[in-house]
């Protein structure tokens, strides 16, 4: 989810036993905490930096689980998608990054199958700076997270990583179970814009996954 290319040098990279991403097979059915989504819309921030397209957020978009909440701070696209499901690999998938108060972080990983046009996608993709400066690009349009979520909130949720250099766990994952479409020419504009930016599934070295019911 950090926008580094992949197998820098760094210990938990090679060695870390809750690395991200991952194939979720055998999941735990669990009755597990609705996802409340608090997103607001927010002046669209976006910065090209030369991995990926990050879209930054302020403090008003939230996403409450249970006791906690989570502020969302970017969201980020990597090809593939990273996080299987049951060996299915994805075009695509967003990262929805998250601070919880004491600091925790949390990733929401929404996967892209090929497929109709997403109209998120295209009002993004053309507003995604030329140059990969690192310099945010602010618009007077806004942009709602909410858009890129699917109509079910039904999710899977492991204990993870980043899933690039430093490759830090104690990373909150959460991958919803629908996936979304996007074009075959939406997939081309971004392939012709960014390479492959996401390493394979990580070993699960025995970690459950639950799965909301
Ligand atoms: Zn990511």
């Amino acid at each position: 989810m950090a926008s580094q290319p992949a197998g820098a040098a760094s210990p938990l990279c090679q060695f870390g036993h809750r690395q991200s991403p991952v194939d979720i097979v055998a999941p735990v059915r669990l009755k597990l905490a609705p996802l409340d989504f608090r997103y607001r819309a927010a002046p669209l921030k976006i910065v090209n930096d030369g991995h990926t397209a990050r879209v930054r957020f302020g403090k008003d978009s939230t996403l409450v689980i249970g006791n906690e909440t989570y502020t969302l701070q970017q969201f980020h696209f990597h090809t593939p998608g990273g996080d299987r499901i049951g060996g299915e690999e994805f075009a695509m998938a967003a990262h929805l990054l998250h601070r919880g108060k004491s600091g925790r972080l949390l990733a929401l990983a929404v996967l892209f199958r090929q497929g109709a046009e997403n109209p998120a996608l295209a009002a993004l993709w053309p507003r995604i700076p030329l140059r990969a400066d690192g310099d945010h690009a602010v618009f007077e349009a806004t942009v709602d997270a909410t858009e890129l979520l699917p109509a079910n909130r039904a999710y899977y949720r492991y204990e993870g990583s980043l899933t690039a250099a430093p490759c830090s766990e104690g990373v909150s994952w959460i991958v919803m179970k629908q996936p979304l479409t996007l074009s075959s020419e939406q997939l081309t504009q971004w392939k012709t814009r960014f390479t492959d930016n996401i390493r394979t599934p990580q070993s699960l070295h025995g970690r459950i996954v639950q799965e909301s019911l």
